[in-house]
C-alpha cells in the first residue's frame, strides 16, 4: 500500500502532482535521509492524487487531500477507456494527464488508450482562439463557453501555450481565468502542458483534443497566445480560427501580420462597450476593408471582422451564429472533411520531425561533436554547410572517428 505525500511547505502540491509516493510503514518520503526525524518537514496526507486532473485549479486536489478523501488507484486501460467514453470529467483529467506524460511507460498505454478512444472522436467543432496577451481571450471564451453550455453544448477549453520554452512560465497559466466557467460541469478547462518544445506540446494538445471529443464535448476551444509559431501551430489542428483584437491598439503592437490574417476565418474585435464601442466599429470596418485583398482560410468562406463585448456579452450568439454558418458550409462542400484528412496527414509527419529531431540531438556522436563544431562556425572558421555535413555524416554513422 502506498500512499501519496506532501511537503508543508508551499510547493507540496507539485510534489503531489508528479504523483512521488511513499510506503506506508516508513511514513516518509523516498528522499528522505534514513535517520531523519520529526524535523524533516514532511508529512504524509491522505487522498492527494494531484490537482492536474482538468478539475478546477489546484484548490479542489487540496480539498480532497484534507477531506480524507481515498486517493485514486491508478487506473488500467480499460478503466481509462471507459471513463472517458462515459464522460467521467476525473477519469478523463487523468487521460490527459497520461497522454501528456514523457515518461516511456505511460506512453505505450496512452497509445492503447488513444487507439480505443479515437474512433469516438471527430464529432466537435474545433475553435483556435489567438490573440495578443491583455485582447480578452480569456474574457471572451468564458462568456462564449457559458453561453454554449446554456445552449446545451459540451465545452471544452485547452491551451497552446508558446511561452514555455523561453520563459519556462506559462503566459496562459499563471492568472486565475475563466472562473465561472471552471465551475460549470458542462465545461471542461486544461491549462496548458508547460513544458517541452512547442512540437511536443502540439502532440500533446492534438491527442487532448481527441480524448475530449471522445468525452463527449462537442465544441473544442484551443487558445493561444499570438506570438511566435503558435498560430500556425494551432490552425493546424483546428476547424475555424479566430483572431481576437482590440480597436485602437496599433497593428504593430498586435503583432498583426497579414500572414495571422490569412489563418483567420474570423476577426474579431473585441471590448465594444462603453465609450470604446465606436472605435471598435471603426476598427471593424477598416479590417474589412483589408481582409477584402486577402485570400480567405478556407475554401469558399470570407472570412470578414466581427465585433463583440466580452463584459456585456453583446454580440456573442452573432459570433456563434458564424461558426455555425462555416461549420455548415464547410461540411456540405466537403472542406472540413478535406482539411481534417490533410490535418492528419501533417500530423503524422509533425511526429515523425519531432522524432527525428530529438534522435539527432540526443545521438551519443551528434554529442560528442557539436560543441567543437558549433565553435567552428560561430568562429568563422568552419562554413555552415560544411558543419551541416559533418553533423549528418555523425548521425548517419559515417562520422569520421
Ligand atoms: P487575455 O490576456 O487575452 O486572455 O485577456 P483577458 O481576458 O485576461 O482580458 C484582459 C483585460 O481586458 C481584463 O482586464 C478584462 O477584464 C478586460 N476585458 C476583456 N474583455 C473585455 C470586454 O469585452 N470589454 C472590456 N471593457 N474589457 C474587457
Amino acid at each position: 500500500m502506498v500512499r501519496f505525500v506532501s511537503f508543508t511547505v508551499p510547493c507540496g502540491l507539485a510534489v503531489i502532482d508528479r504523483g512521488l509516493v511513499v510506503s506506508k510503514k516508513s511514513n516518509k518520503p523516498e528522499w528522505a535521509p534514513k535517520d531523519a526525524g520529526g524535523e524533516f518537514a514532511t508529512r504524509v496526507m491522505h487522498g492527494v492524487s494531484g490537482g492536474h486532473d482538468g478539475m478546477p485549479g489546484q484548490a479542489g486536489a487540496q480539498a480532497r487531500a484534507t477531506a480524507g478523501i481515498p486517493r485514486r488507484r491508478r487506473l488500467g486501460v480499460d478503466e481509462y477507456v471507459k471513463g472517458v467514453l462515459a464522460g467521467d470529467r476525473n477519469v478523463l483529467g487523468q487521460a490527459i494527464t497520461l497522454v501528456e506524460s514523457n515518461a516511456h511507460t505511460h506512453m505505450d498505454m496512452a497509445q492503447e488508450v488513444l487507439r480505443r478512444v479515437i474512433p469516438h472522436s471527430g464529432r466537435s467543432i474545433r475553435i483556435g482562439i489567438t490573440g495578443v496577451p491583455g485582447a480578452g481571450k480569456s474574457t471572451f471564451i468564458e462568456a462564449l463557453g457559458l453561453y454554449l453550455c446554456e445552449k446545451g453544448h459540451r465545452v471544452a477549453v485547452l491551451a497552446v501555450d508558446p511561452s514555455s520554452k523561453v520563459t519556462r512560465g506559462s503566459i496562459l497559466g499563471d492568472k486565475t481565468r475563466m472562473e465561472l466557467l471552471s465551475r460549470d460541469l458542462r465545461a471542461f478547462i486544461r491549462p496548458s502542458p508547460s513544458s517541452g518544445t512547442l512540437g511536443g506540446v502540439t502532440r500533446k494538445s492534438r491527442e487532448t483534443i481527441l480524448v475530449c471529443e471522445a468525452a463527449g464535448f462537442d465544441v473544442i476551444l484551443v487558445e493561444t497566445v499570438g506570438v511566435g509559431q503558435s498560430e500556425t501551430t494551432v490552425r493546424s489542428m483546428v476547424d475555424f480560427f479566430l483572431l481576437v483584437m482590440i480597436a485602437g491598439a496599433g497593428d504593430e503592437l498586435q503583432g498583426i501580420k497579414k500572414g495571422i490574417m490569412e489563418l483567420a476565418d474570423a476577426l474579431l474585435v473585441n471590448k465594444a462597450d462603453g465609450d470604446n464601442k465606436p472605435r471598435a466599429n471603426a476598427a471593424k470596418l477598416e479590417y474589412n476593408r483589408a481582409l477584402h485583398y486577402l485570400a480567405p482560410a478556407t475554401d469558399g468562406w470570407q472570412t470578414r471582422a466581427y465585433s463583440c463585448s466580452s463584459l456585456t456579452g453583446e454580440g456573442i450568439p452573432e459570433l456563434w451564429s458564424v461558426v455555425e454558418d462555416f461549420r455548415k458550409r464547410t461540411m456540405d462542400s466537403g472542406v472540413l472533411e478535406k482539411r481534417r484528412r490533410a490535418q492528419t496527414l501533417d500530423w503524422v509527419y509533425s511526429m515523425v520531425e519531432e522524432h527525428l529531431r530529438a534522435s539527432f540531438f540526443q545521438h551519443a556522436g551528434v554529442e560528442r561533436i557539436r560543441a567543437e563544431i558549433e565553435h567552428e562556425v560561430m568562429w568563422g572558421r568552419m562554413p555552415p554547410t560544411v558543419a551541416v555535413q559533418r553533423l549528418i555524416a555523425e548521425f548517419e554513422g559515417a562520422g569520421n572517428p
